[in-house]
């Protein structure tokens, strides 16, 4: 086993990681980050359609704040959303500086695009590569300081004495050896857990470690309960079923038609006759996430599906003649809203390469069929505004940590957040690094961890990890999606605690640390197995409707009881503590 001694640990080496890295170094401590993906490579990259900022005239922070603590049905930690707004212009400026240019008009003026939940224009982007450009910015900034960067590196413990931070053990896939780093402070930023889901838009090392780490050493979790899934997903090929068409589409004027092209969000009603649906820029498919999945999944559910999605002016006119639209739902349609060739290839470049490539589908031509997907997780671990957690020196940051999105997050909301929470999280940390001193550990602790680590190699006959995760995305998928009642909750809850027990089984054919994956997988399952069973109480807890929470045996919001978050943590002998705060 190797030994280092750096003041900080960062956890992850996405948007979130990055950004504390470099905050926690200007503000004098030394730090090294662990990431289990390569640099640069992490799941950040993925995020296309762009980051929200008050830049515009008609624009200020307290519409920001409003429009984020109302899609967030009222539960977010409001500290927390108001330091993230107030910051939106000063990262957009970090960002510009050092080059991520966003796409501008010609004028010269930043652009931005409509998001659902929005009720402004406020989303900055860079084509629909906007992650991908902000990476690049960070990844550069990362180079410029003496930061140690260890990639393929798996944290699998973090060491806590008398409720503060002692140090962290990680797994070098690299060169086949456990690491302990000793340090001051660790900054978790692992990103969310989509995995625990079949149909997901989040890659494939989103597995949820950093809440499982953070539960385990006994920080607190809140909002567990409220899981985003993303209305507009590819369904097939059935290999790329989950893959992500960005909120861009519909931002750019997409709008959404059942198999009879009805654009059912437009055409919905309330009993008294009035709009169901009203979205922002009087745009049904601008309605907030949790709005327009539950619209699109009711239309699987009546057998109206597929669902598909539409932007370009001459998809429509062949869908058209292709179902003979009558004349009732070709005037829920404006045509001059869609866009043309050069537009779509222009704005949404990705999305058409994504199309042609993965689905041989051109969007200039044909609708998407969409379904939702599982894509980010509102909960996580439970932060302040300093994004430090109940554990002395273990600070969170990004889409690991919680508050700020509440019920449910508006698109374009993470990439600030993740950078904001960055920012704070590094300088909050080297602050408290400057007071406090190493605590020594007993080397027998670290020991014991690496044997429990080392148990699964010495089993030669057992159950194969994977079919465990196969069963665990399946439940989740079936029983804990987006619509949830009390019988399929206890019966996954059932189901979960089965593949916990069968998980202590699990044995592996590579028996050996170096680029063993194997063993990272079998590690990251048992991991999932407990965050689905947080997920679950908490979702029983909540009875109630609520953003991305729906209970079809409690349909309704109730403010009278349910303006709570509910926060998990570690109750003794193994049990689950669950308590519930205004
Ligand atoms: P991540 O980028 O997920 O990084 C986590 C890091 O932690 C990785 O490096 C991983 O390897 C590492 N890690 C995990 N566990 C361990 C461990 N045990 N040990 C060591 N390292 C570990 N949001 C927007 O605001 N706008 C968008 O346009 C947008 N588009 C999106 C498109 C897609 C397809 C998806 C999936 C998401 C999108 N999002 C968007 C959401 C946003 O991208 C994410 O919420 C955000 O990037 C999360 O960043 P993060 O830094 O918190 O975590």
């Amino acid at each position: 086993m190797k030994k280092i001694e750096v003041d900080g640990l960062i956890i992850g080496g996405g948007g979130a990681g990055l950004m504390s890295a470099i905050s926690a170094f200007d503000n004098k401590a030394s730090v090294a980050i662990v990431m289990k993906s390569l640099f640069g490579k992490a799941h950040t990259v993925m995020a296309e359609g762009g980051i929200a900022a008050v830049i515009s005239k008609d624009d200020n922070e307290l519409l920001h704040f409003t429009d984020t603590m109302i899609g967030g049905y009222g539960i977010n930690d409001w500290r927390k959303v108001w330091v993230m707004v107030k910051e939106g212009k000063n990262i957009i400026k970090f960002l510009e500086e050092r080059g991520c240019i966003f796409d501008r008009d010609e004028k010269g003026n930043i652009l931005p695009r409509a998001f659902g939940g929005h009720s402004r224009k406020r989303t900055l982007h860079v084509k629909d590569q906007t992650g991908l450009a902000i990476m690049r910015v960070l990844q550069d900034e990362i180079l410029k300081r003496d930061i140690k960067i260890f990639e393929k590196t798996m944290v699998v413990k973090i060491f806590v004495k008398n409720k503060k931070v002692v140090g962290a053990l990680a797994i070098d896939f690299v060169n086949g050896e456990f690491i302990f780093f000793q340090t001051k402070f660790i900054i978790i930023a692992t990103g969310g857990c989509g995995q625990i889901y079949k149909y997901t838009t989040n890659s494939k090392d989103v597995t949820g470690d950093g809440i499982y780490l953070a539960y385990d050493c006994g920080a607190e979790l809140a909002d567990m309960e409220f899981i985003q899934f993303h209305p507009t997903c590819m369904i097939e090929p059935e290999e790329k079923r989950g893959v992500l068409i960005t909120e861009a589409v519909r931002g750019e004027g997409g709008i959404l038609i059942n198999k009879f092209g009805e654009r059912f969000m437009k055409s919905a009603k309330n009993p008294d006759g009035t709009p169901k649906y009203r979205g922002r820029f009087n745009v049904p498919e601008l309605e907030t996430r949790d709005v327009v999945a539950r619209a699109i999944e009711e239309q699987y559910e009546i057998g109206n599906g597929p669902v598909e999605l539409i932007i370009s002016k001459n998809a429509w006119r062949k869908k058209v003649k292709e179902l003979k639209i009558s004349t009732k739902f070709k005037i829920l349609v404006d045509e001059n809203l869609l866009l043309d060739d050069k537009k779509i290839k222009e704005k949404l470049s990705s999305t058409y390469e994504q199309m042609l490539k993965f689905a041989n589908l051109d969007i200039t031509k044909d609708g998407i069929p969409v379904r939702p997907a599982q894509h980010y997780m509102m909960g996580g671990i439970k932060t302040d505004e300093k994004n430090s957690t109940n554990i002395k020196g273990l600070f969170a940051a990004g889409e690991c940590s919680s508050g700020i999105h509440g019920a449910n997050r508006l698109g374009s909301n993470s990439l600030l957040d993740i950078l904001i929470e960055g920012l704070i999280a590094g300088k909050e940390a080297a602050k408290y690094s400057k007071k406090t001193k190493f605590e020594n550990i007993n080397e027998e602790e670290i020991k014991k961890e690496i044997k429990n680590v080392e148990k699964i190699f010495e089993r030669n006959k057992g159950i194969s990890y994977l079919k465990i995760r196969e069963k665990m995305q399946e439940i989740m998928q079936n029983y804990v999606g987006i619509k949830r009642n009390e019988k399929k909750l206890k019966f996954a809850l059932k189901e979960i605690k089965k593949l916990q027990r069968l998980a202590e089984k699990i044995s592996l054919k590579d028996k050996e640390l170096k680029g063993n994956i194997s063993l990272q997988e079998a590690l990251e399952t048992k991991f999932m197995l407990k965050i689905c069973e947080v997920i679950i109480k908490s979702c029983l807890e909540r009875k109630e409707s609520r953003g991305a929470h729906y209970r079809e045996d409690y349909p309704y919001l109730d403010n009278k009881n349910w303006l709570k978050r509910i926060v998990i943590s570690k109750g003794k002998i193994k049990k689950i503590k669950v308590e519930k705060i205004p």
